[in-house]
């Protein structure tokens, strides 16, 4: 652990407690899947983990982080000038990209598998692209969501490269066509991309649409998803 880094956290503890005396302090980079910092309080002793997207941070963006981590543990309230500091750096475009990458690289063993219990999507997928599509989509991975959300049937996560269907559709009781819909409407999404379209925004162009419609099972698929 480095020193300076060490000392900055004392000081901002000093700063936030000044009557209190400065615990035992354990702070260390942390190669997270994201910019995420944490602290924790065990047997009266501190345990900092701070993004490594930080390791080359200004000294005054290591004393915000230092600041908010301690303000929120001991319940103070985060002086408003570290907090614009802090956000302005991760939200600088090199820290953007860079945690980008990262999350690309580290977040690759979030991805599951492609063959659930009932249901394998690249099978599906690739069903659909010979029947829809002539072959002609690239298959990005395909995986079932890790938890059984009923909310996002599915989505393309342009990070990972990924479609990824709800768990909750993996079972022998939700019929194929209403798996299939979801697998071609999100390769429907591949087919026609939507300038900054992020993880949660849905956009169908009138084209979009139309294709749509030439999924057989449309009508009840839509009406198996309603009555979920
Ligand atoms: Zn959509």
């Amino acid at each position: 652990m480095s020193e300076r880094l060490l000392q900055i956290f004392q000081d901002s503890y000093r700063e936030l407690r000044p009557r209190a005396p400065v615990p035992d302090l354990a702070v260390e980079f942390f190669a997270f899947a994201n910019i995420n910092n944490t602290i924790r309080l065990r047997e009266g002793k501190l345990f900092v983990r701070l993004s490594d997207l930080l390791e080359g941070a200004p000294e005054e963006v290591l004393r915000a982080i230092a600041h908010i981590l301690l303000a929120k543990m001991y319940r103070k309230p985060i002086e408003r000038g570290f907090a614009t500091r802090y956000r302005r750096y991760i939200s600088g475009q090199d820290i953007t990209r860079k945690a980008h990458v990262v999350r690309q690289m580290r977040g690759r063993k979030r991805i599951e598998s492609a063959q659930g219990r009932t249901y394998n999507l690249e099978t599906i997928f690739e069903e659909l692209n010979q029947r829809f599509f002539f072959g002609l989509l690239a298959r990005p991975q395909m995986t079932w969501s890790r938890d059984h959300a009923k909310n996002r049937l599915g989505h393309y996560d342009p990070a990972h490269n990924a479609i990824v269907v709800s768990r909750v559709f993996d079972h022998p009781r939700v019929p194929s066509y209403a798996v299939e819909y979801i697998v071609y409407h999100e390769m429907l999404h591949l087919k026609h991309p939507v300038k900054l379209r992020g993880s949660r925004r849905c956009v169908h162009s009138s084209d979009f649409q139309a294709e749509e419609k030439l999924f057989p099972h449309l009508n009840q698929a839509k009406a198996f998803l309603k009555h979920l």
